[in-house]
């Protein structure tokens, strides 16, 4: 390593939490090392803020529990503690090596190491396969996960087709990764991706897997790159031949709604899934295991067409809007809207949409009546006031009431709605 890189070594060493690195002088201090591995490593590399650090040990599980005072055993047949330090939960794994995989999707045992770089030799992708060494200020890189991280190359660990036939997730997390940071799938990689050896591993990843794996799709910048890879690698055939099947005009345009959705995770699911229409896009959601509340929701934001802006609205026109949607989902219904509207490139409707979104949240924070139940006046009192009977007829002098408030919400207010009763108990015209 030339002598600016060390000095960029340090600098990014120096970013690691001292918790972190509390932990690996500990285990140093018992005679064992300690590395950072995995994702924290590439996002440290690439100077991104990591969410979990992970540490790799050479000390079995046992001793790791020794040496720490707050252990949690959360995986320990896996080789996996979790360190408590100051509150701060770190998982802490022994190195390991894997038997073979039977099923496709986990190893039938697991071997404990004391070679770094075996470990890193299980991992999946190059750029998570760096580890730090923060004591001695040493990268190990045996893959050359920098350079690709550098160049924004996803390349397998070894063979690549070996390494998608032990798990199908990787097919899914390599679309996920391209993604979320940008990069491009070397060749091979890909090739072996799309190798029907390799796709019928991954028929065998659980839905729940596959939901999850999604999920954490949708906060890149720009989906689509994943589910462009995923539908041309043929995996979208396995999990949503609805999706697959949409004409190639339909999916760019699906795609093109996609990326300018907020990242919002089950927004853009809808986004996702709205081409096909609501029966199939229950489908899909069912068989990917979505919590009934996801897909609820979903649904109403897939059912509920985007109101016509071809017309500028009234207020009243607004909060009549509003009685037919339901109201937590308006802004999601306005934002999905805005971006189909942005995808077909129609400014115009796109403003008009946001500009609706902007009132309906004013009418919304005003709380305006938008239910006979919001109105200033009760069928009860309205009996008593007026002398009616119970009957159809106060049911229907309550909504002609609302229809009232919904044009002129200042009339709300109780000796202004009785009065009107009247008149049109009276027969009067209101
Ligand atoms: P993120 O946390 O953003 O999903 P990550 O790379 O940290 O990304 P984790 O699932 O937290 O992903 O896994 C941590 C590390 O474990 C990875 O960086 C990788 O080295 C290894 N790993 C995770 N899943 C697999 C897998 N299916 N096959 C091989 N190695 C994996
Ligand atoms: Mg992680």
């Amino acid at each position: 390593m030339s002598a600016p890189e060390a000095d960029e070594l340090d600098r990014i060493i120096e970013t690691i939490p001292e918790n972190v690195v509390a932990i690996c002088t500990r285990l140093r201090e018992a005679g064992q090392r300690g590395w950072v591995v995995g994702g924290c490593v590439r996002d440290l590399l690439r100077g991104a803020p990591a969410k979990d650090w992970d540490i790799a040990t050479d000390a079995e599980p046992k001793q790791v529990k020794r040496l720490f005072r707050r252990v949690i055993p959360t995986g320990i047949k896996h080789g996996t503690v979790t360190v408590l330090l100051h509150d701060v939960p770190y998982e802490v794994t022994t190195l390991r090596g894997e038997g073979a995989y039977v099923d496709g999707r986990r190893p039938a045992d697991i071997v404990f190491l004391d070679d770094i770089e075996q470990d890193l030799a299980r991992r999946d992708f190059t750029f998570n396969a760096i580890a730090i060494d923060p004591i001695d200020h040493a990268l190990i890189d045996p893959f050359g996960g920098r350079a690709d991280l550098e160049s924004r190359t996803l390349r397998a660990v070894g063979v690549p087709l070996e390494r998608f036939c032990e798990d199908g997730l990787r097919v899914l997390r390599a679309t996920r990764f391209a993604a979320t940071l940008g990069c491009d799938i070397e060749d091979a990689t890909f090739r072996a991706m799309r190798d029907e050896r390799a796709l019928a591993t991954l028929k065998k990843v659980s839905a729940e897997r596959v939901h999850d794996e999604w999920l954490k799709t949708m906060r890149a910048q720009k989906p689509s790159i994943a589910f462009d890879l995923l539908r041309g690698a043929g995996v979208m055939v396995l999990h949503c031949p609805e999706l697959h099947n949409l004409s190639d005009a339909q999916w760019q345009r699906s795609m093109a709604t996609l990326d300018a959705t907020p990242r919002r995770a089950v927004l853009r699911i809808a986004a996702l899934v709205h081409a096909v229409g609501s029966d199939a896009a229950d489908g899909i959601l069912r068989r990917l295991k979505f919590s009934n509340e996801d897909r609820t929701r979903v649904l109403a934001l897939v059912e509920n067409h985007p109101p016509d802006t071809n017309h500028s609205w009234t207020d009243a026109q607004v909060r009549r809007w509003l009685r037919r949607v339901t109201p937590p989902l308006v802004a999601d219904q306005c934002a999905l809207a805005i971006a189909e509207a942005t995808a077909r490139q129609d400014d115009a409707a796109a403003g008009a949409l946001t500009q609706l979104q902007g009132r309906a949240e004013h009418w919304l924070s005003q709380q305006t009546p938008l239910e006979s139940r919001d109105l200033a006046i009760g069928g009860k009192e309205l009996m008593s006031e007026l002398g009616m009977a119970p009957s159809k007829r106060v049911g229907d002098m309550l909504s002609a009431l609302l229809e009232l408030v919904l044009d002129d919400p200042s009339l709300n207010e109780r000796h202004a709605l009785l009065q009107k009763a009247r008149s049109m108990l009276n027969g009067d015209t209101v």
